[in-house]
């Protein structure tokens, strides 16, 4: 691919998951776009951010890389198994019930059906490099070995416009737009001298290495796949993420401030965490151990500005929350294409561009802030941190987190809406997951774990005060305005099941109308029985959503047909280790 004496539409530096996602969707959408991809490292190189979220998948069959990565047979992943909250013994979280997943399949398979709804574990030096050849085969012009040592920029009215990129060698290049996804290099966010807010109390610091031996995780093969394992300690947690049948990432997180004051070195603190720990010892013992002790501290936060006149910050140099979520990709890759899609919706000219920019940012931040929020639950909800008790007090006061599960699901729900677009999700989470979770972390604060509707008779619509706006979508390399009601923090995008229960509970306020009304909305708009029950399920989640934002008021009346929604301890979705999943029917009745 020609360029003219250095210049390019698009310079983005760093090619990992945020640059290669970027440069693939611009080339594919575009590919008359120049695009240049300055990546500091020859690859493959190892790099941490190894246990996927679903969410991750629709991007990757975007790209068209899907089906590469799937190739490769990168281990599936099909949700977490964790020793955290109120007991010790070990429970799992899955990404789908457990009897959606086939006893047997064969591999490659194909982006559909269950493989939608589960994900990869990944090994970093393979994935990112199989993301980087894929970007170039678009068209990005990928040069390794390049880092960018300099940034020019200046002032326009319009605020801070970078004019140009200048590499170790001394090469120079120029372009039309510039896109930082640089991880927590964060090179230009950094010249351009845009602060980073931290509004967490989280303070951790990672410690990891990688073991390897022949089959090491057959041991915790289920129908061929796997689920990361976390397991507590007193003083923080250790992760095992299977990247093959032959090799791990093992590393242990724990609160800087308690590191600093136990007086140990980073290798005989792994070590000693993982002895502690049988589970995961059992399993790397006979291991062979790379022997590179690795660490990391400080990624708790978020940019002030995420993108200005033509420059755009991407991934982990905009922000990111805890590993506890393992959302850091999921973050990265679906940021990447609302990025790609924002440049590529600038150059049609068609849209408003003051609007676009600010859709980006304000969506881009309030996803990490939100994250940030749910891994300090998550933290604050972990019983078994006896050395750190006093520090996990500190952070649930200060940020508000002695409330109640039910007021905590409330707060959560704040901007979980978006995650994907129509549907409540947070996390990897739906609604009975995060409601699941919270069941387990819930020994601490007072009340039950119920739902809003439980026991309702009446929903009634309550729009008082709300004014309709539009939220920024990005579709097929555009970004596209999506209706949605907003009032205060609180945004309704009237789409998926969310504008189907709007749509339904302006005729209907009785359940029994409302169940009639979706009824009949599902008849309309699906083909298939089962795709009409999945509806019907995410209307309930999202009937949920609304009443704990007040979009809709509960109202029970005496012997009148009533909702029945309960939260059980064990479920598909979540359940303890010896207990195993359990069918629970929920819905409206
Ligand atoms: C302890 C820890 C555990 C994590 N675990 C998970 C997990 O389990 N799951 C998950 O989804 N996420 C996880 N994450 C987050 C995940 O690592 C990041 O979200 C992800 O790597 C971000 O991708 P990126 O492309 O933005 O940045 P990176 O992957 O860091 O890529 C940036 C690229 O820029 C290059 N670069 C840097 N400086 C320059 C320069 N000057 N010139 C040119 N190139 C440059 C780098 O070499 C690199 O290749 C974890 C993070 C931490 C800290």
């Amino acid at each position: 691919m020609s360029n003219l004496n250095g210049h390019f539409d698009v310079i983005i530096i760093g090619g990992g998951p945020g640059g290669s996602t970027t440069g693939a969707l611009l080339r594919k959408y575009n590919p008359n776009l120049r695009v240049l991809i300055l990546e500091r490292e020859t690859f493959p190189r190892d790099h941490i951010g190894e246990s996927q979220l679903p969410p991750i998948g629709r991007v990757l069959h975007e790209m068209g890389v899907w089906d590469k990565i799937e190739r490769h047979g990168f281990p599936i992943k099909l949700g977490a198994t964790y020793t955290w909250g109120k007991t010790i013994s070990p429970w799992t979280f899955g990404f789908i019930p457990d009897r959606e997943i086939p006893d047997s399949y064969s591999r490659p398979g194909t982006f559909e059906g269950w493989r939608q709804r589960v994900s990869f574990q990944v090994d970093r030096s393979i994935y990112d490099t199989i993301l980087l050849d894929h970007a170039k085969e678009l068209g990005c012009d990928v040069r390794q070995a390049a880092k960018v040592k300099s940034i020019t920029h200046d002032r326009t009215k319009a605020g801070k416009r970078v004019t140009g990129v200048e590499l170790e060698s001394g090469e120079k290049f120029t372009a039309r737009y510039y896109v930082d996804a640089s991880g927590n290099a964060a090179v230009m966010r950094r010249a351009l001298g845009i602060k980073v807010d931290a509004p967490t109390l989280l303070r951790n610091v990672a410690f990891w290495d990688y073991w390897s031996a022949p089959g090491m995780n057959k041991a915790i093969l289920e129908k061929k796949a796997v689920r990361i394992q976390i397991r507590s300690l007193p003083y923080g947690w250790v992760w095992y993420i299977a990247l093959s049948d032959d090799r791990t990432s093992v590393g242990l997180v724990c609160n800087a401030e308690w590191y600093k004051t136990c007086g140990k070195r980073p290798d005989d603190l792994l070590m000693e965490s993982l002895r502690s720990e049988a589970t995961v010892w059992n399993l790397i013992k006979d291991a062979t151990r790379k022997g590179k002790l690795e660490s990391t501290t400080d990624w708790s936060y978020v940019a002030d500005e995420t993108c200005g006149e033509n420059w755009f910050l991407v991934g982990e140099c905009l922000g990111f929350a805890d590993p506890i979520l393992s959302a850091g990709l999921t973050l990265t890759h679906t940021c990447a294409q609302h990025a790609a899609s924002t440049i590529l919706e600038l150059d049609h000219g068609e849209e408003d561009a003051a609007w676009l920019r600010r859709e980006y940012n304000n969506t881009q931040r309030r996803r990490v802030i939100q994250h940030m929020k749910f891994a300090e639950y998550w933290y604050t909800g972990n019983g078994q941190f006896s050395a750190v008790r006093e520090n996990c007090a500190a952070i649930a006061k200060e940020a508000g987190l002695t409330m109640s599960p039910e007021e905590a699901f409330r707060w959560l729900s704040h901007g979980g809406i978006d995650d994907h677009v129509g549907q409540f999700a947070i996390g990897g989470l739906g609604l009975s997951g995060v409601k699941s979770v919270q069941m387990r972390l819930s020994h601490d604060h007072a009340g039950d774990v119920t739902y809003t509707i439980d026991g309702a008779t009446d929903l009634v619509l309550n729009l008082r005060g709300a004014t309709r706006t539009d939220m920024a979508h990005p579709e097929n390399g555009r970004v596209i305005r999506l209706p949605i009601l907003e009032r205060g923090k609180s945004r309704v995008p009237l789409t998926g099941t969310y504008a189907a229960v709007v749509e339904v509970l302006k005729r209907a306020s009785t359940v029994d109308m409302v169940l009639a009304g979706l009824q009949e909305y599902a008849r309309r708009h699906f083909a298939t029985a089962m795709d009409a029950r999945g509806f019907l399920s995410s209307c309930t989640q999202s009937m949920e959503a609304l009443a704990s934002q007040g979009w809709i008021e509960v109202r029970r009346r005496p012997n009148a047909p009533a909702i029945s929604l309960k939260t059980p301890e064990e479920g598909e979705i979540v359940y303890s280790e010896e207990k195993g999943p359990t069918r629970v029917d929920r819905g409206l009745i």
